[in-house]
């Protein structure tokens, strides 16, 4: 990195609601998931991913998608985001009235794509361009996510390359934005700043997202590359919650507090409130009944943060 560093703002997507609770062994009732909610907007969160249409017999953890979506605020100030894996799914999204955008899944591997979605790689792009389609045409946004950018549970690594392609596709398809998941939390920084740069410029102007998981404790120190190579955007999860029911060994997502944590100390913006942050951690660990993975909400509170 060179010149001045960049002071944000940093928009931070929380996805606790949806990826931080689908693998948790423990169902969650929708009052729980609506609480969570609220509590994340009462921290300033003004995206999150409120939940997924999946089939529930897959995820049962969101079976209860529609009941979600009819509890939540009317706030013309937040976007509510629902994760779809097919048309079907896009179709109840849609439905539903109350979600202003969809976020499709593309997956980097063929074989990761058969067991997530029972497609190639070439076919969960496909899938998500008609995702992205049928979210235009309802008057509604939709961005997409290509799943084990980083590296695969089944075939390891993943050529930058094809990220870049299927990027550079997605974008064509319209997709307002491109996320980059490390799903098992295997990438490392050097590989995120480059692959994050690489791809930013492929597709730029449309804005790259990052989504990490602290599988392997690489979490916090590749969201510092990734906003170092030009992300503005990262995924997060209250607790540190998370995992994938498909991807072997997967742990939580990186920990919205943790993130903010570190982004605020080092003078980059992410708009929430750190406090609150915490607060919410605490709370969802007494309804869970155990600590959860997040790392600030555990240690004495620091003068003077905020
Ligand atoms: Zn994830």
């Amino acid at each position: 990195m060179t010149g001045e560093m960049y002071t944000g703002p940093v928009e931070m997507v929380e996805v606790s609601p949806r990826d931080g609770l689908q693998n948790e062994r423990q169902e969650l009732s929708t009052e729980v998931k609506l609480a969570l909610i609220d509590r994340a907007l009462a921290a300033g969160v003004r995206r999150i991913e409120v939940t997924s249409f999946v089939n529930p017999r897959a995820v049962p953890q969101m079976a209860d998608a529609e009941a979600v979506c009819a509890g939540l605020p009317e706030r013309p100030d937040v976007t509510y985001i629902g994760l779809v894996m097919n048309l079907r799914g896009a179709e109840r999204a849609l439905a539903t009235g109350r979600i202003d955008q969809l976020g499709a899944v593309a997956v980097a591997t063929d074989r990761f794509a058969m067991a997530n979605q029972g497609q190639t790689s070439d076919g969960s792009v496909e899938v998500a361009g008609a995702i992205i389609a049928a979210a235009r045409a309802a008057g509604r946004s939709a961005q997409a996510t290509i799943a084990a950018s980083f590296g695969c549970p089944f075939e390891g690594e993943v050529a930058p390359a094809r990220v870049i392609a299927m990027a550079r596709a997605l974008a064509a398809a319209g997709a307002v934005e491109v996320g980059l998941a490390d799903t098992i939390g295997v990438a490392n920084p050097a590989h995120v700043g480059r692959l994050v740069a690489d791809v930013q410029a492929a597709i730029g102007p449309v804005p790259v997202r990052v989504h990490f998981h602290n599988t392997r404790g690489t979490g916090l120190a590749n969201v510092w590359a990734a906003i170092g190579a030009g992300a503005r955007i990262i995924d997060a999860a209250i607790g540190g919650l998370g995992g994938c029911p498909f991807a072997p060994g997967a742990a939580g997502n990186v920990s919205t507090e943790d993130v903010v944590y570190m982004l605020e100390r080092a003078g980059i913006t992410t708009c929430l409130d750190l406090d609150r942050l915490t607060e919410a951690n605490h709370w969802l660990g007494s309804v869970m009944k155990r600590d959860l993975p997040g790392m600030v909400a555990r240690a004495p509170r620091f003068p003077g943060q905020h």
